[in-house]
């Protein structure tokens, strides 16, 4: 697990270095979805921070189980009757793709919850997010409730052996962040400060992602190894 961390690091640091980033713009999220509590450990001992779970009774198993000083990203679909569940316990959530989520997310909160809207810049049915054009609506929805703070985007490219080709997707996911950030600083320049989050890259791709702008990419097998579902 180490040789995997410090392949990853390398890996970030070259992209950064291309693009002419600094490291520190990027964050990497190490995506512990079906892996062990042992695992996560490990990796939290050698100094990652911040881990991306999908589905909620297993986050919940495990934010019980481990150390408050993991910052948890919910980075699978979310269903609007599980919304309370993560509110005020995780960090962000990447996933919120609807305005009855929204509506619920808002709802179940005593706290500021910090969320991500979702784009379908892949236009595949299965990936969920929102129309590129419907952004802004879906914004103006959340930017309505005082409860929540929108912090960007996020999206996924659809699966390529060549990470190339990758790149227009994560291009458009980026045209889609300046298109919505020029609206927000016309419609409701006190929120632009906060517009600052694109979530984006996976294994296969998260190179191509900070060359085109990620801050946040969400890495699971290139550090866990392959995951394997309980059938
Ligand atoms: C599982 C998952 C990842 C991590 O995928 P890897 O290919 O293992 O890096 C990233 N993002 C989302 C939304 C996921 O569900």
């Amino acid at each position: 697990m180490k040789a995997r961390l410090a392949d990853v690091e390398r890996r970030i640091e070259a992209a950064c270095e291309r693009a002419g980033r600094e490291r520190a713009d990027v964050t990497l999220i190490a995506v512990s979805k079906t892996h062990s509590l042992e695992a996560i450990q490990a990796l939290q001992t050698l100094g990652v921070r911040d881990f991306g779970e999908s589905y909620v009774q297993e986050w919940e198993g495990k934010a019980e189980a481990l150390s408050d000083a993991i910052r948890w990203h919910f980075i699978g679909g979310l269903q609007s009757n599980k919304a309370r569940f993560v509110t005020g316990r995780v960090a962000l959530i990447h996933s919120v793709d609807r305005k009855s989520l929204i509506k619920a997310l808002a709802r179940r909160s005593e706290e500021l919850v910090e969320v991500l809207l979702q784009v379908n810049i892949s236009g595949e049915e299965s990936k969920g997010g929102v129309e590129p054009g419907d952004v802004a609506s879906l914004y103006e929805s959340a930017v309505a409730r005082s409860g929540l703070r929108v912090r960007g985007l996020m999206g996924m490219a659809p699966y390529a052996d060549d990470p190339e080709e990758a790149r227009p997707y994560f291009r458009r996911l980026r045209e889609c962040f300046d298109v919505l950030r020029a609206f927000v600083a016309d419609s409701f320049p006190d929120e632009e400060a906060s517009l600052t989050e694109l979530s984006m890259g996976m294994s296969g791709d998260f190179e191509v992602a900070i060359e085109e702008g990620a801050t946040l990419i969400r890495v699971g097998s290139a550090l866990f190894g392959e995951r394997i579902y309980d059938a």
